[in-house]
């Protein structure tokens, strides 16, 4: 009985040194793998973590049903590494978690029309043109996103008002809040800043049509002001 200790424990710390470099070996090191685990080489290919010769001899000189124990603890520990490769590789790559994390949402004063935009928002403009004032009521500021990333839900509560001929502006038709600046044959559409749940992550960058700006109030924040 002591004797078979003795060699469990040899082989215990046989499998725990680093393999010496060989044929089966070239690189002569063991790299821990995307999973954690001593199993994993480079590559996640998967290797005996015992040298061959040692299993044999081991094998031979215990009972059998140490050998089928130890055959299964192996099984088990390479089902799992290539568990944790697979499920590693998913997080890395999945679009879901990679749109989770870019995905800004937001809606009118009532809730009854709500819109995601997927991707990070474009710094916004502040248009303080004489229709954006009465549009919104003060001046407008909206970030323009790629028409592809809006997801609008209840639509069919949304009004559209043609505000010129190459533009429509959408409000709810039950609380009024100014939402979209659609420019219609464009690639691209304009988001009311002021509808968006917190947070945005993103700064306003420059003010637009300030020659119709209201005459109550001053633009102090030093951003860029552009006449149109
Ligand atoms: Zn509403
Ligand atoms: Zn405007």
């Amino acid at each position: 009985m002591q004797a078979i200790l003795h060699r469990w424990v040899r082989l215990r710390a046989a499998r725990r040194r680093p393999q010496a470099a060989g044929p089966s070996n070239p690189r002569g090191d063991r790299s821990p793998g995307r999973g954690g685990s001593p199993m994993l080489r480079e590559k996640n290919t998967f290797t005996p973590s015992v040298p061959l010769g040692a299993v044999h001899v081991y094998r031979a000189n215990v009972p059998v049903w140490q050998s089928v124990a130890h055959w299964f603890q192996e099984l088990v520990l390479q089902v799992k590494c290539k568990f944790d490769v697979r499920s590693n590789r998913q997080a890395a790559t999945s679009p879901n978690t990679i749109e989770e994390r870019a995905m800004h949402k937001g809606s009118c004063l009532c809730g009854a029309v709500r819109f995601e935009v997927t991707g990070t928002l474009p710094p916004p403009d502040a248009c303080h043109c004489t229709q954006c004032r009465k549009q919104s009521g003060h001046f407008f500021a909206s970030t323009d996103v790629p028409r592809a990333a809006l997801t609008i839900h209840g639509a069919d509560r949304l009004t559209w008002f043609r505000s010129s001929e190459k533009v429509r502006r959408g409000f709810c038709s039950t609380c009024g809040s100014s939402l979209f600046w659609d420019p219609i044959k464009k690639d691209w559409i304009g988001v009311a800043m002021g509808a968006f749940d917190p947070p945005t992550d993103t700064r306003r960058r420059i003010h637009i049509y300030v020659g119709e700006k209201g005459d109550y109030y001053d633009i102090v924040d030093g951003l860029p002001q552009n006449q149109h």
